[in-house]
């Protein structure tokens, strides 16, 4: 293969990606994407590896990646398998750190291999010049990598649950944070001044640091920030990635790189506009972090049973119903369920809808991913912005599993953790049931008012079990 070929292989892979991040933006098309993304990545392995060989490379070492890259795809697909759709954040959290541990490793070796960077310089200053550039790009793709890696390792212990949600506030924690990023630039200039690898202890003394920064970083954001954190470190490892590309001198690696950062960084936008929120202010703290100057209004009245029967006389009868999903839906993985009261409520001639909040579940995208699984219609799937104005010409909503995102205290309480997030305004419905299995707050951790409001309905029990038995009552009998 001719260097001329592989560029052009590597600009062809390139174009798989963007179609496969096109096609992954709509429900519609995400197979597709899916797909374009794994043909995309197979000529991009088969073309390094084919031009790996040609430059020398052993048949041993290239069997070595082959090994690898099926133990990393077995251990992979049984993954991908074995999944549950609640599992899904830890998931993704955890395989942004393997990309941000790989940069860390990518830049670590080329630092300690051979100096494959003076290729094609001639003159000692440009081998100078070869050499600094080298460096720079080495010094920042391992402090991008260690950063993702650990602050990655922690979203996913959050998300577990293995470690507590809340935010971790030190007293000084934005000074902290400036002295260790001061850090790692200072030890950058003994580095650059070291000879040939000498400079290594600098290196992991930087690694650390980042390393620490990564931590830092994440265990001070919680609550109901989780979304933009697993979207913003999305973006870090596509960073990350990037940098190694410079570091490998892969085009290809590069371009991916910075696809994934860019478009993880778009994902961080939506999200925090979603939630009304700056980037900044979700990094550097804040939302649900109980900072707030005033604290939350007590919250307690009346709390009001419905059972399944008498609700479903009312779906029956209902002219318009809005189903409201959120996290506890994934748990009682009652999606089928609900799409089966769905269908048979349009069946009865009653319009029905779906309303999706842009942090619902704990996944950029969550219940879409059920809804679409479960065979619900997109077109009646509508987001946040297009329905939130149609509650008030609603009978019934149905809100299954979902607590933060209909919380009114994020309107009308300014001591709320939450204050300040557009919410679905379910209580401007008729009615308003609840399906969950007790009273416990959700992911923020803070209490509901919606729940004790006098058009508010409890319907207690496991969502799938409930909306079971609501299929069972609305369904015509015989
Ligand atoms: P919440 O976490 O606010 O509430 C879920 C509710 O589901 C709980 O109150 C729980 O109450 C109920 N529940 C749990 N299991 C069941 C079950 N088997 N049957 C019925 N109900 C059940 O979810 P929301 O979707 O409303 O909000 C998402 C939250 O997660 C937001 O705070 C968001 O910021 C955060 N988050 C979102 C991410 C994302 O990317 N979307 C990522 C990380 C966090 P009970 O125990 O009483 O049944």
């Amino acid at each position: 293969m001719t260097p001329g070929m592989s560029i052009v292989a590597y600009l062809i892979a390139g174009v798989f990606f963007i179609r496969s991040l096109g096609g992954l933006s709509k429900q519609e098309t995400a197979k597709n994407g899916n797909l374009f993304g794994v043909v995309g990545m197979v000529l991009a392995i088969v073309v390094t590896a084919v031009t790996w060989l040609q430059h020398g490379a052993s048949v041993t070492a290239v069997a070595v990646l082959g090994g690898a890259i099926g133990v990393g795809a077995i251990v992979g697909a049984s993954m991908a398998r074995k999944v549950e759709m609640t599992g899904m954040p830890e998931l993704v959290a955890i395989l942004h750190s393997f990309v941000g541990l790989a940069a860390v490793l990518v830049g670590l070796s080329s630092y300690m291999g051979p100096q494959a960077h003076a290729a094609g310089a001639h003159t000692a200053a440009e081998l100078h010049t070869a050499r600094v550039v080298h460096q720079i790009e080495l010094w920042i793709g391992i402090a991008v990598g260690a950063l993702t890696f650990t602050g990655s390792v922690i979203a996913w212990a959050k998300l577990k649950g293995t470690l507590s949600g809340k935010p971790l506030l030190l007293p000084g924690r934005h000074v902290l944070n400036l002295l260790i990023v001061a850090g790692i630039v200072g030890l950058a200039v003994p580095f650059m001044a070291a000879e040939g690898s000498s400079g290594l202890v600098w290196v992991l003394a930087m690694t650390a640091l980042a390393g620490v920064l990564g931590v830092h970083l994440v265990m001070a954001i919680g609550g109901a920030d989780m979304p933009v954190v697993v979207s913003l470190l999305n973006s870090y490892s596509g960073w990350a990635a990037a940098s190694a590309g410079f570091v490998l001198n892969n085009d290809l690696l590069i371009v991916t790189g910075a696809l994934v950062g860019a478009s993880g960084t778009i994902l961080s936008i939506i999200m925090c506009r979603a939630m009304n929120r700056s980037i900044l202010n979700v990094v550097f703290g804040g939302f649900g972090t109980g900072e707030s100057k005033t604290s939350a209004a007590p919250v307690d009245g009346e709390v009001r049973e419905i059972k399944a029967d008498e609700l479903a006389e009312r779906l029956a009868n209902a002219k318009s119903v809005i189903v409201v999903p959120g996290y506890g839906m994934a748990v009682a993985r009652a999606q089928n369920s609900v799409n089966e009261l769905c269908r048979t409520l349009r069946d009865r001639g009653v319009k029905v809808r779906f309303a999706i909040h842009p942090v619902a579940g704990r996944l950029p995208g969550h219940m879409n991913v059920l809804l679409a699984e479960a065979g619900v219609p997109y077109d009646i799937v509508l987001e946040m912005e297009e329905i939130n104005h149609d509650f008030e010409r609603t009978d019934v909503v149905l809100v299954i599993g979902a607590n933060d995102i209909v919380n009114p205290a994020a309107l009308d309480d300014p001591g709320s953790p939450i204050y300040g997030m557009p919410v679905l305004e379910v209580w401007k419905s008729a009615m308003v049931v609840v399906s969950k299995r007790g009273m416990a707050a959700g992911y923020a951790g803070i209490e509901n008012p919606l729940f004790f409001h006098e058009n508010c309905r409890m319907l207690f029990g496991d969502a799938k079990k409930s909306v079971d038995a609501l299929v069972t009552a609305v369904r015509p009998k015989g």
